[in-house]
């Protein structure tokens, strides 16, 4: 556990990009970690149902590259932290864009990839309309997708689809097909329930990584179903950290030396 408290020589401003699980605990920790330091995080607003945190809170985007750096210099930061979902890309690039051309120091939250276990049974695709090119007629796919992003498997009429996410698409869904608006169940015996509830025969997720959305791969696994994986966009070069302890040292490492 890192407890050591920073000593900061100037007046820290850490930009927090939120919007997974790890951001809410980073939101507390570095609260906690570097007590003489502003923290501001913030959020893209997608989901109307956001978690209340322990620091200041920002909502909506930037307005892209240029509009993130006027917000940088307007609010004096000095450092980000991406602790951003792995396929919000474009948040991600812009962030390493806006500080390479300010000078900031960036550090990214990065988990871990999934990967296969012998008993699983995945395909590797580029994107989501790679995967629903790929799957058989009269699949019945469990869609984990995201509400962006279920578009993308509607063309497929032959399918049925089992849609979760947050919140409700903004187009409605073939009326064949079911939605649940959910947060993913964190227990694989409920996620077999449903899997085996709704006769699915191939589950699509994005390779999302952590623990807090990977039930469902531990059920396809169980009833020896494929799953079709989205594997990660590719991202800028920035100094990353695993984990959230990794994160928070090197953090304090980038704050001493920058206040040096
Ligand atoms: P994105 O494509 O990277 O972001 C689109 C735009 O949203 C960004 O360019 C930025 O707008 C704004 N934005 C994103 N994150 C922000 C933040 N933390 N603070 C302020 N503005 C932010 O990401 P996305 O469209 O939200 O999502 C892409 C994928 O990531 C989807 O698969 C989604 O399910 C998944 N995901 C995203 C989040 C999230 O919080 N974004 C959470 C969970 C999962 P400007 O260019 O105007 O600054």
């Amino acid at each position: 556990m890192f407890s050591e408290r920073a000593v900061l020589t100037k007046a820290e401003h850490i930009l927090l990009l939120a919007g997974t699980f790890e951001a809410r605990q980073l939101a507390k920790e570095l609260a906690d970690c570097f007590a003489s330091a502003r923290v501001t995080a913030s959020f893209a607003g997608v989901v109307k149902d956001l978690p209340e945190l322990d620091v200041p809170t920002r909502i909506g985007g930037f307005g892209g590259a240029a509009g993130l750096r006027d917000f940088l210099r307007a609010e004096q930061i000095t450092l980000v932290i991406d602790a951003t979902h792995p396929f919000a890309a474009q948040m991600s690039r812009n962030a390493a864009e806006a500080c390479e051309a300010m000078h900031l120091p960036l550090i990214r939250l990065e988990r871990p990839v999934w990967t296969a276990l012998p008993d699983d049974i995945w395909q590797h695709f580029r994107s989501m309309q790679d995967a629903s090119r790929a799957l058989p007629e009269d699949a019945r796919t469990f869609l984990a997708v995201g509400r962006k992003e279920i578009q993308q498997f509607t063309w497929r009429p032959d399918i049925y689809g089992l849609a979760r996410m947050i919140e409700a698409p903004p187009q409605p869904l073939p009326e064949a097909w079911d939605l649940v608006l959910q947060r993913p169940p964190q227990s694989s015996s409920e996620e077999k329930e449903l899997l085996r509830k709704h006769g699915i025969t191939h589950v699509v997720t994005k390779n999302s990584g952590g623990m807090r959305a990977y039930a469902k791969i531990e059920a396809a696994r169980a009833l020896r179903l494929p799953v079709f994986v989205i594997d990660r966009p590719q991202l800028p070069m920035a100094e990353t950290a695993a984990d959230i302890q990794s994160l928070l040292e090197k953090a304090r490492l980038t704050m001493q030396r920058s206040g040096s």
